[in-house]
């Protein structure tokens, strides 16, 4: 159960990081202009009109048509870790060791604390596929069944828990959103590119600095001794939208 739990949590965070790689997204925010459902053919006039340009993290334009603002959908929250959970041995809650642990898990017979310190954000417009890329000429349909699922990243180093970075930040750490259900996008893909449609949606992630303190016994005067780790976790997905997503062939 504990090694299932271990990859489960990897996988998220897998997962949550090459949803993040992408560099350059449309702004999400109001003042978007949504295609009307009734355009069928999508022209260069309406590509002109209601194209938004940007570029991926490979330098290709890509150009998006908004087609409709989403309902957000439910959370589900991960499990808080511990050291027992935890293969790669970052995170802890408590500051014990745990019996029989040979594998090198964050842990210290040195009493120490952890804080969250140096906070900063910083806003993230990204997208998660909702279909796969379709030729001119063919259809791309986000099915009505299909959930859109975003695992949100997160990087926590240096032993802070969770639930410690939780109650400073007020954020779910690495929730995982379900968006879009109970929605469908048909379009044909225009002439001169190939397109898919995506879910765009802007996020807040968090930077901060792990900051353990260790308070070395028996020393006078008494000793604490600092270690900074640099982390991070997003925040929930919000401003989602559906859009078909044009890159020239
Ligand atoms: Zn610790």
């Amino acid at each position: 159960m504990k090694k299932f739990l271990s990859l489960i949590i990897s996988f998220a965070m897998m997962l949550g990081m090459s949803v993040n790689v992408f560099a350059a997204s449309p702004e999400s925010e109001e003042g978007i202009k949504y295609l009307p459902a009734d355009v069928d053919e999508i022209t260069e006039e309406i590509i002109e009109e209601y194209g938004l340009v940007s570029t991926d993290e490979n330098g290709n334009e890509i150009i998006t048509i908004p087609l409709a603002p989403s309902n957000d959908g439910t959370v589900t929250t991960m499990p808080d870790i511990d050291p027992d959970d935890y293969a790669t041995g970052l995170v802890h809650d408590g500051h014990t060791v745990p019996d029989g642990i040979t594998t090198p898990y964050h842990f210290s017979l040195t009493p120490h604390t952890h804080t969250v310190t140096n906070q900063s954000s910083y806003t993230l417009n990204t997208y998660e596929p909702a279909t796969e890329f379709a030729d001119q000429g063919f259809t791309v349909t986000k099915e009505y069944s299909r959930a859109i699922e975003i695992h949100a990243d997160f990087s926590l180093q240096g032993g802070i828990s969770k639930s410690t970075v939780e109650g400073a930040l007020g954020i779910t750490v690495g929730g995982s959103y379900t968006r879009g259900e109970s929605e469908s996008y048909s379009k044909v893909v225009p002439n001169g590119y190939k397109g898919r449609i995506v879910y765009y949606y802007t996020c807040t992630v968090y930077t901060f600095v792990n900051e353990t303190a260790y308070v070395w016994p028996n020393t006078i005067p008494q000793l604490i001794t600092y270690e900074y780790d640099d982390c991070y976790a997003n925040g929930a997905p919000r401003n989602g939208y559906f859009g078909l997503q044009l890159i020239a062939r």
